[in-house]
């Protein structure tokens, strides 16, 4: 009965507005997600300005209260608050069973990120660095997220407790901390700070903040009040946007618990408008297709544990808004006649696309072809091909409609229509690592340069460059392995495709050493005998936005370099080379638009430009250096080798070697492990250090073999100190193992010797000592 009355009561307030000065208004608690501040201000608009009035309700608004920040959405589900305003975690509870109703939507993006002193740019930068609060970040879904694409885990940085002052932060105690873009930024400016912002939507975690919901038993019981108390908020957040200046009064008048100056709430303002975009999206409205997407990276977190729910987000969401592509007549009535779509794709061309072991489309075209289906809410089945060559048959004979990747030539226009490009990128000539960069191909005259038959920029190059040497080979891998064992010069191949061999198969085999004007691209074809289908797809990928592509592109091909551990030369330059074409590219666009914006652009540039330097010397040390004795490599032995000969050679100073090999060190892995044998190793090579000059080159030849390189020294001293070192080696007492021994083989430069005359002798030499029983040094000539 009283229910009825309410009702009543309601739809008579709804009828007559201002009979609500006659009634008693219902009293209604509304609980922020943190203190009074501007991402509020629609709220107070609506309270301020009779909104909430006009509807028969008394709004009470309460701060938060962060000591009991758990328990809100409890309470809102035990009926002690009727409305609150949440973080993305309301879509997890609803997942993991709480009964919720999310009623609208007003940050569209988030505003807490991570703030970084100036150096540090990326996610994988933040290793080893003092991160306040670090361990809380982590329990921050977008944050956990973004951080784990980068291997990062709360043992990688030094966690600093939180003490909430930004000031740790501009004096520079903590490297890192999160903060909120819509105010701390404020004080990080006005200090003079400089910083970077590390923002987690870069890295394909967008949540939705400032959530406003209730419990779906409050719901079920007052649906009218829940969607009329929706109405006024909206109205009010559109009269706060359009009147930031008043808000900010009231602000100060009523609600200014923090004591914020005015300056600050102005730019807070701004700063929430920016993220509330009312030019894209209406206000208050919640996209369940957003809502799905969250809900998904809450599974694949393994937070919510129960799937079940996810297929009742609709129930969840108080209308919801979908932006399913607006299909035609034609193009629905063509659908439904199709059943299903079917796909081809290139079934080995990574970072770009491959069917991996268990028949999966992976790879980056696979990014679209998930976003399709989810948009489309259609099935797009792939056709499994063992090559290319059947995947253009297929297509063909229309055994697939859609073609997810190629490059658009005539001959390939007689059976799909093409989209606009999907992918453009540079074609680079990969070669071995000494060779040094070149920026001019035409410097390439006469170089035998491998290409891969049948690709479509075959013709074009070979047009453009007739003065180069083209040889055809059959796959990329022919052709990089041509190049590694000197058979061509080099290979074109696109920039992705050459950076993912080089870390997949020839790690520190290859170097891209030029860079060509054309490019490679690359976009999705479509049977051209069933029109409606392009044009589906045409209009899917025009709401692809440019910041979903570009994110999609990095995650194939510049973040992955950054990802992994194993850094060597190939891999930086690659990495230098993708920064150095990408701020190319955007300087010179910019330049040419904006020429005020120089100044400002060239400093970027010259900030990246040391930024690179830095990274570079780091790899040139990296490059040089055995990972695990942490003295030099083969690599640096074989250049410094190399010099020597020629400075002999031309100077008629003589220089030695020396060849040394532990005796029976296999004994010391069959019987103490791998481990204690790196360990012996890593003494190895400090005892051989211990007795040289400083121009004296020492490094791991391979295994358990280390050379030494001696300049300016003769026959005589050669083997006095070879002696030394073998008898130094012989004294020494290593841990667990206790004494070893070893083999030297001593020779000195003379003329004529090449670099494998002289190690062939070295050899020999250790060789006659192993004969001749082991712990003895040999010297030949
Ligand atoms: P000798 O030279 O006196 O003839 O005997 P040896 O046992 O040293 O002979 P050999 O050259 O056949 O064996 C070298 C062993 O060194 C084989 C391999 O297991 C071990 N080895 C090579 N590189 C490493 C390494 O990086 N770590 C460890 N623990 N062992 C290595
Ligand atoms: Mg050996
Ligand atoms: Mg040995």
């Amino acid at each position: 009965m009283k229910n009825l009355f309410k009702t009543f009561f309601f739809f008579l307030i709804l009828l007559f507005p201002h009979t609500y000065l006659l009634a008693k208004k219902t009293q209604i608690t509304l609980q922020l997600s943190w203190l009074h501040q501007f991402e509020y201000a629609g709220y107070y608009a609506a309270k301020e300005k009779g909104y909430y009035d006009n509807i028969g309700l008394d709004v009470i608004i309460k701060e938060m209260n962060y000591l009991r920040k758990d328990s809100v959405i409890d309470d809102v589900l035990a009926g002690k608050i009727n409305f609150a305003i949440s973080y993305s975690s309301i879509i997890e509870r609803y997942l993991n069973g709480d009964d919720l109703v999310f009623i609208a939507n007003f940050l569209k993006h988030s505003p807490l990120v991570l703030v970084s002193q100036e150096g540090i740019r990326l996610p994988s930068d933040i290793r080893g660095k003092r991160f306040m609060g670090g361990s809380d970040a982590l329990k921050n879904t977008a944050f956990h997220l973004m951080l784990k694409q980068f291997g990062i885990s709360k043992d990688d940085f030094i966690d600093v407790p939180q003490t909430f002052s930004i000031n740790d932060f501009i004096d520079k105690k903590v490297d890192v901390t999160s903060i909120f873009l819509t105010n701390q930024v404020y004080k990080l400016n006005k200090a003079g700070a400089k910083y970077n912002i590390i923002n987690p939507e870069n890295y394909g975690a967008e949540f939705y903040t400032n959530n406003l919901f209730t419990s779906k038993a409050q719901y079920l019981k007052y649906p009218n009040i829940v969607k009329a108390f929706k109405q006024a908020t909206i109205k009010g957040w559109k009269y706060a946007l359009e009147n930031k200046e008043e808000l900010v009064d009231i602000i100060l008048k009523k609600y200014n618990s923090q004591n914020k100056t005015k300056e600050e709430l102005l730019f807070e303002a701004n700063q929430i408008e920016n993220l509330v975009l009312e030019s894209v999206y209406p206000l208050g409205s919640i996209n369940l297709n957003r809502v799905i997407r969250i809900a998904d990276t809450y599974i694949q977190m393994g937070i919510v544990k129960k799937h079940s729910r996810k297929n009742k987000l609709k129930e969840f969401v108080l209308e919801p808004v979908t932006n399913n592509p607006i299909l035609t007549k034609a193009q629905k009535k063509y659908l439904e006649k199709k059943k299903e779509l079917t796909l081809c794709i290139d079934p080995n061309w990574m970072p770009f696309e491959e069917i991996d072991k268990k028949g999966r489309h992976i790879g980056l075209s696979s990014e679209y072809f998930d976003i399709f289906r989810k948009e489309l809410g259609f099935p797009i089945t792939l056709v499994k091909t063992e090559s290319w060559t059947q995947t253009l048959d297929y297509l063909i004979t229309r055994r697939c409609d859609i073609l997810s990747l190629g490059m658009k030539t005539k001959d390939r226009e007689e059976y799909l229509n093409f989209s606009a490009p999907v992918i453009s990128t540079p074609l680079v000539l990969a070669t071995k690592p000494d060779i040094p960069f070149i920026d001019n191909i035409s410097n390439l005259e006469g170089r035998k340069i491998g290409i891969v038959k049948d690709y479509s920029f075959e013709k074009t190059l070979k047009r453009k460059y007739p003065f180069l040497d083209f040889v055809s080979v059959k796959s990329v891998d022919d052709g990089l392995l041509k190049v590694i064992n000197e058979e061509l010069f080099g290979f074109v191949g696109a920039l992705p495709i050459a950076a993912y061999k080089f870390q997949e198969s020839y790690l520190g085999q290859l170097k891209i050493a030029a860079k060509f004007d054309e490019k490679l691209v690359l976009s999705m074809g479509f049977r051209n005998d069933e029109p409606e289908l392009s044009k589906i797809f045409s209009s899917l990928l025009s709401q692809i936005t440019p910041k979903t592509k570009d994110y999609i592109y990095n995650k194939y091909v510049a973040i992955s370099y950054e990802s992994r551990k194993d850094y060597s030369l190939v891999w930086y330059s690659v990495f230098f080379f993708i920064t150095i074409i990408a701020i190319f590219i955007y300087w010179n666009r910019k330049l040419r638009l904006q020429k005020e914006q120089t100044e400002k652009l060239l400093y970027e540039l010259k900030f990246t430009e040391k930024l690179l330097e830095e990274k570079n010397e780091k790899l040139e040390k990296l490059y040089i250096t055995d990972k695990l004795t942490n003295i030099y490599n083969r690599q640096k032995l074989d250049t410094e080798l190399e010099k020597e000969i020629y400075r002999s050679t031309r100077t008629g100073y003589k220089f030695s070697l020396i060849l040394v090999d532990i005796d029976h060190f296999k004994e010391v892995n069959d019987e103490y492990g791998h481990q204690i044998g790196d360990s012996v190793l890593i003494g190895f090579a400090k005892i051989l250090g211990r007795g040289l000059r400083r121009m004296d080159i020492l490094g791991r030849w391979g295994g358990e073999e280390f050379l030494i390189i001696c300049p300016h020294t003769d026959e005589k001293g050669i083997q006095v100190k070879a002696e030394y070192i073998r008898k130094t080696i012989e004294k020494e007492i290593f841990p667990y193992i206790g004494k070893k021994t070893a083999s030297l083989g001593v020779t000195t430069f003379k003329h004529a010797d090449t670099e494998e005359t002289i190690l062939n002798r070295a050899d020999k030499a250790l060789y006659e000592a192993k004969n001749q029983g082991r712990n003895k040094s040999v010297f030949l000539i």
